[in-house]
């Protein structure tokens, strides 16, 4: 039996992530063949089990592979990575209830600390965390259990491919790990790129219980101290902690149907200069930063109906939570959405990247005295928005002809001669 403090790892990776979240919005995709494709329809980047039985290369061109889809009508989806980052953000959300520590560590897969777990029968609690995951994001995913990260990555790979073990394996009981990887190729190994592989392999190192018998002293005088390290993590050493990443914060979003439609930019710059001058005051009221601005918009289709929300996205310089930054930025991500002759119905911003304030405060060409100042000016208009009511100053972004706004929010104007020196804030 193990010891007490022994670590163990679980890795969840979610299968075929970007297939397995277009299924959940479109369930008559499960079962049929599916692939992803990257930006500008590129590469294809996701692909199901039915599509991988095609003989479909991850990471292809499109147009090398779009006659045998078309033949064996396989669907072709162009990635919508906001819908991924937000289900990955609510299945990293979710795992963080199930262990004490866990991290994050890509879109797809979650790294949990079972080792401060009394728990009996880690295996069936595994299933039990893929089921929850299954039941309330409708994501499935793999459970590798293991003492170090590269083993408990080496075991969700082999549940991915052997139905038995019903998504979750745990390498501490799998009583036929040896023959097990002594039948997988040493590229198979975390870490271990193709170069490495190709290089192993040439000097009889083949399989992954090649690599875990091999020598140290040869190891690390031909590959060096990382690729050892590896060595070690495949015989039960930890060497690779867990990187503890707390659950990611909900993004602070604001959005609003329009009072009327709109359609020049203009307006539709004021109404999201709106929107980020709510948002930013969160931001600052619970003292983070913010170093992703997402905005989105909805436009009125022919039939009348409200279309789906096109998101743009940009990633700022720095974090930030200073109004004007944050409303050029928004205005940045909005040129990309704006169209002449659309009638925009509503619109809406989303910070992301959110830090506590100062924490990642780096000054790209900004002076720590701007920085200082502009703090100082949003100090100050939040405590006489405090003081006067919401709007009593803004940023001259916003503008004062708020057609855009829906008509049960339109306030009046409180604004105040005597911090007039303020009103206007670039
Ligand atoms: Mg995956």
């Amino acid at each position: 039996m193990m010891e007490s403090q022994e670590k163990i790892f679980g890795l969840v990776d979610c299968n075929n992530f970007f297939v397995s979240c277009e299924r959940v919005f479109n369930p008559s995709l499960r079962r049929k063949p599916t692939v992803v494709l990257s930006n500008n329809d590129g590469c294809i980047i996701s692909r199901s089990n039915e599509a991988k039985k095609l003989g479909i290369p991850m990471g292809a061109p499109y147009f090398e592979w779009r006659d045998l889809m078309k033949a064996h009508r396989v669907t072709v989806c162009s990635a919508n990575f906001t819908l991924y980052a937000d289900l990955s953000r609510r299945i990293a959300e979710i795992l963080s209830q199930f262990a004490p520590e866990v991290e994050k560590y890509s879109v797809d897969e979650v790294f949990l600390a079972f080792d401060r777990l009394a728990l009996s029968d880690l295996t069936e609690y595994a299933r039990h965390i893929k089921a929850v995951v299954q039941r309330w994001v409708g994501i499935p995913v793999t459970v590798g259990i293991g003492t170090t990260k590269t083993l408990a990555k080496l075991a969700n790979d082999i549940a991915k491919v052997s139905p038995e073990f019903q998504g979750a394996l745990n390498m501490i009981e799998c009583r036929e790990w040896n023959e097990r990887i002594a039948t997988m190729p040493v590229g198979d190994v975390w870490g271990i790129g193709y170069r490495l592989s190709k290089k192993l392999t040439e000097k009889g190192h083949k399989t992954v219980l090649d690599l875990k018998e091999a020598s140290d002293g040869w190891i690390s005088d031909t590959f060096g101290i990382g690729v050892l390290r590896t060595v070690w993590e495949l015989r039960g050493i930890s060497c690779l902690p867990l990187k503890e990443v707390l659950p990611p914060k909900k993004g602070i979003t604001v959005s609003r149907s329009f009072g009327e439609v709109l359609r020049s930019l203009d307006e539709l710059k004021e109404a999201v200069a709106f929107f980020v001058t709510r948002g930013a005051e969160k931001l600052r009221a619970e003292g983070s930063s913010a170093a992703i601005v997402s905005v989105y918009v909805s436009m009125k289709q022919l039939d009348g109906s409200h279309g789906q929300g096109e998101w743009s996205t940009v990633r700022l310089p720095m974090a930030t939570n200073y109004t004007p930054m944050l409303i050029h930025y928004a205005h940045e991500a909005l040129q990309h959405l704006y169209r002449p002759n659309k009638r925009f119905v509503k619109a809406g911003i989303m910070f992301g990247g959110i830090v506590p304030t100062g924490s990642e405060q780096m000054t790209f060409g900004i002076s720590e005295e701007k920085i200082k100042r502009g703090t100082q000016l949003m100090q100050t208009m939040d405590e006489i928005n405090g003081r006067w009511g919401a709007r009593a100053i803004q940023s001259a972004a916003v503008g004062t002809n708020h057609g855009w706004k829906s008509r049960h929010t339109m306030m009046s104007p409180a604004y105040t001669t005597r911090w007039d020196e303020l009103q206007l804030v670039r």
